[in-house]
């Protein structure tokens, strides 16, 4: 490469608006559910992803439209609802910037553990179940305001959402880095990349002369080899990109776009891929996997289902860095070796 190589920089105006809109849906949120558990307003039903569950069973409330409106973006926007409007998102956000403001920086780890997200369906399929052998279909019915099958809910202390929180954000994000909770538990990830392979939907594509210089790679919350993905195929087509697009903002020659008009010629099409490999040995992703299965089936017994799968799999894959580091050494741990 003749030109200077840029050096890190930071999100720029795209990604302060992503942050924007992640905060006032946080308001939104927060307002929501003030009037649902102090006002009682129950008649406009809850915003919910147990939707998902409801729309299986035929009931149409609020959940339910809520998801359908949610796979009908998909069809046509990819996974944009993950990188700007997921509540999940905004705190993963905060808690990188509060990091960042500590001067501490998470090394961004991946591990084969990830595959457990699959088992994080099993606390919404169950009411479905449920629900199908007491009632079948015939209870099918449009009703805004009722919540049935319901799965359980995120807690409803202050102490309790502050806990749950902490957990899937400052614990998951300190050991595995950023977007920890997207990339390592959140079952509706797997979900959504079945959309990814929907022809027409937009893509992080090479609009511009992409000059090699790693930025996009360094800034990716979601540790996706975006540089190899675009001098080889000329777009990113990694299942794993939720359209944040830090990528887009921070790119110094301006060479990515989100779009799906058709991408430059790729430069390097006989580039080999790269994968995103595990930093940990295959028996320490063994643990970290069961752990994390044991901690969601332990915490979804009755009557904690639903969102509770994710705190319970959280501590297992917190607890397992640390049976990790008791087999191996501490200084076997890959967060620890921090490369800033
Ligand atoms: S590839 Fe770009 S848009 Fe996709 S997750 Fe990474 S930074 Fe965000
Ligand atoms: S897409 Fe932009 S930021 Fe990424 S390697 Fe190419 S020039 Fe650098």
């Amino acid at each position: 490469m003749s030109r200077p190589i840029p050096q890190r920089r930071r999100p720029g105006q795209l990604n302060r608006i992503r942050i924007g809109v992640l905060t006032a849906l946080c308001a939104a949120l927060a307002a929501h559910m003030y009037a649902w558990y102090y006002l009682d307003w129950r008649s406009i039903g809850k915003f919910s992803f147990s939707g998902l569950a409801s729309v299986m069973v035929g009931h149409v409330n609020t959940a339910a439209v809520f998801c359908l409106v949610l796979v009908l973006s998909l069809l046509f926007v990819g996974r944009l609802f993950c990188g700007w409007l997921c509540k999940l998102s905004a705190f993963q956000d905060y808690t990188e910037a509060i990091y960042r403001w500590i001067g501490f920086r998470p090394k961004l780890l991946h591990t084969r553990a990830r595959m457990v997200r699959l088992f994080m369906f099993v606390p919404y399929f169950l009411p479905v179940l449920y629900t199908w052998r007491e009632v079948g279909l015939t209870t099918a019915y449009v009703n805004l305001g009722k919540v049935e099958p319901w799965t359980g809910d995120l807690p409803q202390t202050l102490l309790g959402t502050v806990f749950y929180f902490a957990t899937v954000t400052f614990g998951l994000t300190a050991l595995f880095g950023r977007r920890a909770f997207c990339r390592l538990v959140c079952p509706f990830a797997l979900f959504f990349q079945l959309f990814e392979r929907i022809p027409w939907i937009p893509r992080i594509t090479q609009a511009g002369r992409c000059i090699g210089c790693d930025v996009c790679d360094q800034t990716c919350p979601m540790g996706i080899s975006v540089e190899n993905e675009i001098l080889r195929q000329g777009k990113v087509t990694d299942p794993e990109c939720i359209r944040c697009m830090i990528c887009v903002d921070v790119c110094p020659v301006k060479a990515l776009k989100y779009t799906n008009a058709p991408a430059r010629p790729a430069q390097q099409p006989d580039l080999a891929p790269t994968f995103r490999e595990s930093a940990f040995p295959v028996w320490a992703d063994a643990i970290l996997a069961t752990l994390a299965v044991i901690g969601g089936v332990w915490i979804t017994m009755p009557p904690y289902t639903g969102f509770y799968v994710f705190l319970g799999a959280s501590w297992g894959l917190i607890v397992g860095v640390g049976a990790v580091a008791m087999v191996a050494g501490v200084a076997a741990i890959p967060a620890l070796k921090r490369t800033a």
